[in-house]
């Protein structure tokens, strides 16, 4: 689903640059699982960001779904975003002036879905997320936990074929934390592919697979074993 090669990445800082991302290489199977690791400054969002086409990579190789990424415009970025991935965000970023049902229904409508079509959807995501009853309230007037459950219908109205998700659980407390994650392990048991990002260590535990980036490399990549976790 995800294949990166010897990828690269620096930002220009002034007349230098900082090297981000010192050939990491990636394979993600459809179906999978996966957390990234690492401590702030590591490069994860900077990584998470390349895979979801909203930057693009200086060196190496980045294959999406059997697709090469490369010299893609804007246009094409955004329509295979839309085509194969979800996103969810640390800060959920939904946009305040609209309900949760229009924040769900939006990249619908940016697939030319109708509008009766998009509600009716964005309507079973909510249901799903245990929302229903909320589809009309502004985010302002939702919980941190609930906000997220609205960016989470939202990746998930689109049907990608990849969900990634940058800290998703960084702003809320443990118990919130722990039911995005459950939302997240059905998500992949339905046989989407999640792709989070997280520094910390209980969170990551909740995955199948464990990828540490340290330095702008790779240090460990490795599977959980679920017969230790208590
Ligand atoms: P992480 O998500 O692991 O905390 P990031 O990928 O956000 O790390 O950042 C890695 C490094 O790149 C940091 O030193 C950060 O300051 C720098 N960085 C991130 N984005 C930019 C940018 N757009 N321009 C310049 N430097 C950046
Ligand atoms: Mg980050």
């Amino acid at each position: 689903m995800i294949r990166i090669e010897n990828l690269h990445k620096s930002y220009p800082i002034g007349k230098d640059s900082l090297h981000v991302l010192k050939g990491l290489n990636l394979h993600i199977k459809e179906g999978e699982f996966v957390s990234i690791m690492g401590s702030s400054g590591s490069g994860k969002s900077t990584l998470l960001n390349i895979v979801g086409l909203l930057d693009t990579h200086d060196e190496g190789n980045y294959y999406l779904n059997g697709q090469k990424i490369e010299n893609l415009n804007e246009k094409k970025a955004a329509i295979l975003r839309n085509k194969f991935l979800g996103f969810i965000f640390q800060s959920f970023n939904l946009i305040t002036y609209k309900t949760a049902l229009e924040n769900v229904a939006l990249p619908l409508y940016y697939q030319g879905v109708g509008r009766t079509e998009r509600e009716k959807i964005a309507m079973e995501y909510l249901d799903k997320v245990g929302l229903k009853d909320w589809s009309h309230h502004l985010p302002n007037e939702l919980s941190g936990g609930q906000k997220q459950r609205v960016a989470i219908a939202r990746a998930l109205a689109t049907k990608p074929k990849v969900v990634l998700a940058d800290e998703p659980t960084g702003a809320l407390d443990s118990s919130t934390s722990h039911s995005v994650m459950e939302m997240l392990k059905e998500i992949n048991r339905e046989g989407m592919t999640v792709f989070v990002i997280t520094h910390e260590e209980d969170i990551a535990e909740q995955t199948d697979r464990i990828v540490r980036l340290k330095d702008g490399v790779i240090i460990s990549d490795e599977k959980v074993d679920k017969s230790v976790t208590a």
